[in-house]
């Protein structure tokens, strides 16, 4: 089932997400609705809080993306990054490793709104997988940009917040506008 993603203004994204404990089929179901959410939205990642769930849960898959290059590796080895996609991340832990690198960011939840943000190139990554399973990755270039945004969804931080303050202040009306919008549909949401 496609789900509404919740936009900048709604006060789920600033909600830090639950750990889940055990996987259950209410988990697994949220998990199948997030991948066609996120499909059919076109994109590359979605965080429970976008769905309105806040819960620390995401879901990736970067297959979609062929000009802009991933890294991965487990145990020390080089692993194919399409091996692991479509990613499912439960209860996420991101070390940096890199030095921070700019690059172009988008969100679900900002629809048209971009810009250059700046994070380290290279994490270590620690999360459950779907089936409960712990998995650990040492990822590089997108998949880290992504793994990183994601993971800052699950613990209310967005990526506005990671701007620079020139960049904030270009997108100054639109994002004022977004959250406007967004919250004058709840309050209509309420009355009815
Ligand atoms: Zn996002």
């Amino acid at each position: 089932m496609i789900l509404p993603v919740v936009k900048y203004g709604h006060p789920r994204l600033r909600q830090k997400g639950a750990r889940i404990e055990t996987v259950t089929a209410d988990i697994r179901r949220l998990i199948a609705d997030m991948f066609e959410t996120m499909n059919a939205s076109k994109g590359i990642g979605l965080a429970a809080q976008q769905v309105g769930q806040a819960l620390q849960l995401t879901v990736l898959d970067l297959r979609v993306v062929t000009e802009r290059p991933s890294t991965l590796e487990q145990n020390g080895q080089p692993a194919d990054v399409n091996d692991f996609m479509p990613l499912v991340l439960i209860n996420p832990e991101v070390q940096a490793v890199g030095e921070p690198v700019a690059g172009p960011e988008g969100c679900l939840s900002f629809p048209e709104i971009y810009a250059e943000i700046s994070r380290p190139e290279t994490v270590d990554v620690k999360a459950l997988n779907e089936k409960g399973q712990p998995i650990e990755f040492r990822c590089g270039g997108l998949l880290a940009r992504a793994v990183q945004h994601e993971t800052d969804h699950l613990n209310g931080i967005l990526f506005i917040d990671r701007m620079d303050r020139k960049t904030k202040a270009e997108l100054r009306d639109e994002l004022d506008e977004l959250q406007a919008t967004t919250k004058a549909a709840l309050a209509a949401d309420r009355k009815k």
